[in-house]
């Protein structure tokens, strides 16, 4: 029987964020969990078409801290399981997208309540362990943004619905949002548990069935996200998980010619191959399909000489080194006029110098490992490069040890040349360039700026004069797609500040936003005629 209400879902607010003061239960809570997941390694099959599937070719989930300890054990997908998940996404999608649509996004507002409530403390304490996140940086993550995007995008996708076209007396017209025809790939980050969910769960809310590869450093948080959309009464084959090794995954999955959608989040390289990929095949597919991507970012902080001190070197020191710099925007380059530097130098060498790093169940560290081998070998690389270089200079950091984990120092390099290469190249980690510009040259610098990085993610200008402010914003219009003044260029709010960049950052659809859904849909215009007419000649043919 249809439904006969026209409902929409109230615009939510965020999900506050637990402080894990001492003495807080929620503070109990996720030791006790830490300890618990430490003890266990668990196994990770791949959910097909509601099933689980083991195919006995298995990858390990590491803690980045204490490398030799493994957490997890996950199978991985080849040809075949692909095969199987395209074929049970294509099933699933008959049912799916008949379905009500207030329906489908109750059982994500349904996640996001578990997430938020029962399964609070497992979700943070696989994204601590496995993603090597400390608490505040995974609570904003793993929890509030996830259960954010789920929210949000319930009441977005209302929003969309709502509009429709005018309609007169002998006229009816209305827009039918449909969802895509064919699946949608979604290929997420290991840096973000939260884009981890929404990639997938963005274009099944919008009635899509989708096809999801996880990042393989956290496909422990990202199976406990599906293990609860399906406790959340999400059908069979809507979502199907298949971690693995992306090159051999995606390359397949872009052969298919039911292909309606990518949904990527990852670097720049990664997606424009795929993009590249979807080019050669298009000839294959049945629709063009839809190519979504937030990729990297060279992020900047642009000082002016009238910032506040200890503004600007907290906007540096936590947009550039919180969660080890990983953050796609996180601060990797900053401008400095040399007077603000004289004044900021010492106070920025021993704060930096006095973060405290270790192991994500000390809560008193600031600073955790980074992600894996790979990683800390390209990290320490763009370092030994710049202490080397006689262009550049070591003012903080500069150390690591791989001993136990996988521990860089924060860094800050200075260079008299703004087109070094660490003043360019995405390094994501724990690495911040400082270029120190003649204080009369803040116009120029502005230009360095805008010209010298490929990159247009985020950035933000730190002035307290209004027209430095002004000028920023203008000479860095297409520089950044996140834009802050007066604070750092990282930690974007689903519902405040919509995210992504353009420029190779992206093609700027806006996570968590109605932008993004919008690319998830695929409108059809329906025009009815009630009294329509019998001849075919107009007045205009009439000469008497
Ligand atoms: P990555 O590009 O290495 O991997 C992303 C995903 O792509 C993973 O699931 C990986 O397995 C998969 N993959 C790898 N090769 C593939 C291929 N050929 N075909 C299909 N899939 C493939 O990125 P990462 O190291 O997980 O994440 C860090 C990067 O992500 C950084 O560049 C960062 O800036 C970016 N990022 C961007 C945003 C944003 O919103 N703009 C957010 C988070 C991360």
């Amino acid at each position: 029987m249809p439904d006969n209400s026209v409902f929409a879902f109230a615009r939510p607010t965020n999900e506050p964020v637990f402080s894990y003061a001492a003495g807080s239960e929620e503070k109990r809570q996720i030791k006790d969990k830490l300890v618990e997941f430490r003890s266990k390694v668990i196994e990770i099959p791949l959910l097909v078409g509601g099933k689980e599937i083991r195919t006995g070719n298995m990858g390990e989930i590491r803690i980045p801290h204490n490398h030799r300890h493994v957490i997890a054990r996950y199978h991985k997908a080849g040809k075949k399981e692909v095969d199987m998940a395209i074929a049970a996404a294509m099933e699933a999608k008959k049912r799916w997208e008949k379905m009500q649509w207030d329906r489908r996004a109750a059982i994500f507002k349904k996640a996001a309540a578990l997430i938020a409530g029962p399964y609070r403390a497992d979700i943070n304490a696989a994204t601590m362990l496995g993603q090597g996140k400390n608490i505040y940086q995974s609570e904003i993550d793993a929890v509030c943004e996830l259960v954010d995007f789920l929210e949000f995008n319930a009441y977005f996708l209302g929003e969309i619905y709502k509009e429709q076209p005018d309609s007169s007396r002998d006229i009816i017209n209305q827009m039918e949002y449909r969802a895509l025809e064919g699946f949608v790939f979604a290929v997420s980050p290991f840096n973000f548990t939260a884009i981890g969910g929404n990639l997938p769960a963005a274009p099944a809310m919008a009635g899509n069935t989708v096809v999801w590869k996880p990042a393989s450093t956290a496909v422990y948080s990202n199976y406990l996200i599906m293990k609860i959309l399906q406790e959340a009464g999400l059908p069979a084959g809507v979502i199907n998980f298949i971690p693995g090794q992306g090159a051999q995954i995606g390359d397949y999955v872009l052969e298919s010619p039911d292909l309606a959608g990518v949904h990527f989040t990852g670097s720049t390289e990664v997606f424009r191959s795929m993009w590249k990929k979807v080019g050669g095949n298009i000839d294959k597919y049945k629709t063009y399909p839809r190519l979504v991507g937030e990729t990297g970012g060279k992020d900047f902080v642009m000082a002016h000489s009238s910032a506040e001190k200890d503004e600007l070197v907290t906007a540096l020191v936590r947009g550039a080194f919180e969660y080890q710099g990983q953050k796609c925007s996180a601060a990797s380059r900053a401008y400095i006029p040399a007077g603000k530097w004289e004044e900021i130098k010492e106070t920025l060498q021993n704060t930096v110098e006095n973060l405290a790093m270790g192991p994500v169940e000390d809560f008193t560290n600031f600073i955790n490992a980074v992600i894996d081998r790979a990683s800390f070998e390209k990290i320490t690389e763009y370092i030994k490069y710049a202490k080397a270089s006689p262009e550049a200079e070591i003012i903080a950091g500069g150390n690591w040890d791989d001993a136990e984990g996988y521990f860089i120092r924060p860094t800050v390099i200075k260079t008299g040349n703004p087109k070094f290469q660490t003043m360019q190249e995405e390094i994501f980690g724990p690495v911040l360039t400082i270029y120190v510009y003649p204080d009369d040259g803040y116009d120029d610098a502005l230009a360095l700026c805008n010209e010298t990085s490929p990159y247009a993610l985020t950035g933000c200008v730190i002035a307290r004069d209004k027209s430095a402010q002004q000028k920023a914003l203008e000479t860095l219009t297409h520089a950044a797609g996140n834009f802050y003044i007066n604070d750092k260029p990282t930690a974007a709010v689903v519902g405040q500040q919509p995210f992504g960049g353009s420029r190779a950052s992206g093609t700027n659809d806006k996570a968590g936003s109605i932008w993004n859904l919008i690319r998830w849909i695929s409108p059809r215009a329906l025009k009815e005629t009630l009294n329509p007419p019998r001849d075919y000649r107009y007045p205009f043919m009439e000469e008497k």
